[in-house]
């Protein structure tokens, strides 16, 4: 399929700000192994306030499969403190002045305290001193001390990100991390006429602390009523990522490293999809293990059963048991599915999951179950593209991957055709060759 069009061409799970803040960032997916770090020109873009931050290291990718250290970072930078998103953005590795900063080691460089944290954990060598790298809540704790870019920074990538989007022929997205900063200034990007964009906004609480603020700012942007910035709900986290091991299983990885990460307890998250339904949003919970997946529908089940009505969007699925599926039959519930992540995760699927990775992508099973899904990319962490999304549906079922059945266009429009009137966009060979976004041509 090369030449189609789509109306309201939507990406159901995107960060916008980083999508945007990734084109200035210092960018590690090249790096083949942690030594090639050295070769790295860092610009002063790369800095927030003091901090030098990149992203998308992939210890996948190198020799040995070894998670970095912070020697070489303390190596290559020593006066200020380092910080860089491994690809999946569930991971961190940071330098020894990052540790300080944050308390865990003191200014000659010994342990002060390891926070113990139920779901996060620091790396650590045999000698009980973290290494560097910090996974799920652990790597929370930097990013809540790195300085957030300014308002001016803030919407210049916004505009970026809205480039990005509408060049790869997106006019619709479902944003999963809106922030106040990010709110206010893409409320400017409306007023002045630049957003060429429909944005089904999400609020994220990374952390439960952040809830109440999230809900508070989901209220604010209802009431502004801004058309092309719907005010659709609350994202927490229940599980992390399964590259950094993060992801709820319902079994161990095979490496050892055990079952995966459980960042709120049953009762805490019945909390949370209590309190975001009777203010009348929607929550969006990350989930990617199986386990996580099957513990949140059934959590879900229970307040619904209790007589609070309100909409679960699953984010990502990777895996699905199919008795997770009979609780899900006809409950207000959307899954949104990332078959890209797939050409990065096929690679080591079956070593890290064993039998478990029988219940990866599970895009046929919905479809048999009648439950509702669509598609889209985790931009940044996969870039916004149809394409890639079309070939990891096409190249997963030689894996064997049960295949998608009928038209996957179905899964990247977006659901209400009223949103945003002669909106639509044309792929030759795949890619985006006209698109039009109420009326006017973008390209
Ligand atoms: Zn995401």
């Amino acid at each position: 399929m090369s030449h189609f069009q789509i109306q309201n061409c939507f990406d159901s799970h995107v960060h916008w700000l980083a999508t945007g803040q990734m084109s200035v960032r210092l960018r590690l997916q090249h790096l083949k192994c942690e030594d090639d770090l050295r070769q790295c020109r860092i610009l002063p873009t790369h800095f927030q306030g003091e901090w030098l931050v990149g992203f998308g290291w992939d210890h996948h990718q190198w020799p040995g499969q070894q998670l970095p250290t912070r020697r070489l970072l303390d190596e290559l930078f020593p006066d200020f403190p380092v910080s860089f998103s491994r690809a999946d953005g569930h991971a961190a590795w940071v330098n020894t002045r990052a540790l300080q900063r944050i308390g865990v080691l003191d200014q000659e460089g010994g342990l002060k305290a390891l926070p113990e944290l139920k779901g996060g954990r620091f790396v650590v060598d045999e000698m009980g001193l973290p290494t560097g790298v910090l996974v799920d809540l652990a790597k929370s704790v930097v990013d809540e001390i790195i300085p957030e870019p300014d308002s001016n920074q803030v919407r210049t990538a916004l505009l970026r990100g809205v480039d990005i989007f509408n060049g790869a022929g997106f006019t619709h997205v479902r944003d999963m991390a809106c922030s106040e900063s990010q709110f206010n200034e893409s409320c400017h990007l409306y007023e002045s006429g630049f957003l060429t964009l429909a944005v089904e906004q999400f609020f994220s609480a990374d952390d439960p602390r952040y809830f109440e603020t999230a809900l508070r700012l989901a209220k604010h942007a209802r009431a502004e009523q801004i058309p092309l910035l719907r005010a659709s709900g609350i994202k927490i986290y229940y599980d992390g990522a399964l590259g950094s091991e993060g992801a709820l299983l319902s079994a161990p990885y095979q490496s050892g490293s055990g079952q995966g990460l459980e960042l709120l307890t049953s009762k805490e998250l019945e909390e949370l999809m209590r309190q975001t339904w009777e203010s009348g949003f929607s929550l969006a919970v990350h989930t990617i293990g199986d386990e996580a997946v099957h513990r949140v529908v059934l959590a879900a089940e229970k307040v619904w059963n209790r007589g609070c009505a309100g909409h679960l969007h699953l984010e990502h699925v990777e895996m699905l048991r199919p008795e997770t599926v009979t609780h899900m039959v006809n409950r207000p519930l959307t899954c949104h599915l990332q078959p890209c992540h797939w050409l990065s995760d096929r690679q080591w699927l079956n070593e890290k999951l064993g039998p478990l990775a029988k219940l990866v992508f599970p895009w046929r099973l919905l479809q048999e179950n009648q439950i509702q899904f669509d598609f889209g990319s985790d931009s940044p962490i996969e870039p916004a593209s149809v394409a890639n999304n079309f070939k990891a549906l096409e190249e997963s079922v030689v894996q064997g991957v049960p295949p998608l059945l009928g038209s996957p266009l179905v899964y990247h429009s977006h659901p209400d055709k009223t949103w945003v009137p002669n909106t639509y966009s044309l792929f030759h060979g795949g890619q985006p060759t006209e698109v039009v976004f109420n009326g006017s041509h973008l390209t």
